[in-house]
């Protein structure tokens, strides 16, 4: 007994600065965030975004698939028609309405497979918290993908084709860049 009395006194403190003393000498892996920002995985899942098509239309038709799609019943949709005076996606309807509440999301990613258009995809940014629970749902105006260079605000006509499926079938004449995946973030 005596012999463990002495080991417990003198030999665990040396072996438990022997960690300390060989911890010192290694690379740290503490990050200092948020002023040392590390990049994620490209196909990490963050914040949703609503993309739009080359000439600035949306791609959202306001199906509501990605809200049915989702299991923490996170998102809100209401769907409204185009008319000749206002349309803001080729053919008959649009997302009118469109919240993600990210108090409710956990980022499955699920909604964004069951989007017909890729309208929905997911950016790299997470930095999704607040200190109030209002802001942490999402309005259209957050989740649209900002115009490049060559897109107009809607609403307006259709540029790029005759009809939808000009849009669907990437049948724009003359070829013009397809800026969905080339969003901030590295839409997924
Ligand atoms: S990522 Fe998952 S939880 Fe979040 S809105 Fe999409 S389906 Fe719902
Ligand atoms: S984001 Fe996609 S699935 Fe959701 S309403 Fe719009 S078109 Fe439909």
């Amino acid at each position: 007994m005596a012999g463990s009395g002495l080991k417990e006194q003198f030999w665990d403190p040396i072996a438990g600065f022997g960690v300390t003393f060989r911890t010192m000498f290694r690379k740290p892996v503490t990050v200092q965030y948020p002023f040392d920002k590390r990049p994620t995985a490209p196909r990490f899942h963050g914040r949703h975004q609503l993309n739009r098509w080359p000439d600035g239309l949306e791609k959202c038709i306001g199906c509501e698939l990605c809200a049915w799609a989702c299991p923490a019943d996170a998102i809100y949709v209401e769907g409204a028609s185009n008319t000749e005076d206002e349309r803001f996606s080729p053919g008959e309807r649009y997302g009118r309405v469109y919240q993600i509440n990210y108090l409710r999301c956990i980022l499955c990613g699920l909604c964004i497979e069951a989007c017909p258009t890729r309208a929905l995809t997911m950016t790299n940014e997470y930095e999704l918290a607040d200190d109030n629970r209002e802001d942490l749902i999402y309005e259209k105006s957050d989740l649209l993908a900002p115009l490049l260079p060559g897109m107009e605000q809607p609403p307006h006509p259709m540029l790029l084709g005759s009809d939808e499926g000009d849009y669907y079938r990437g049948e724009f004449s003359p070829q013009p860049r397809d800026t969905t995946a080339e969003q901030p973030g590295g839409a997924q």
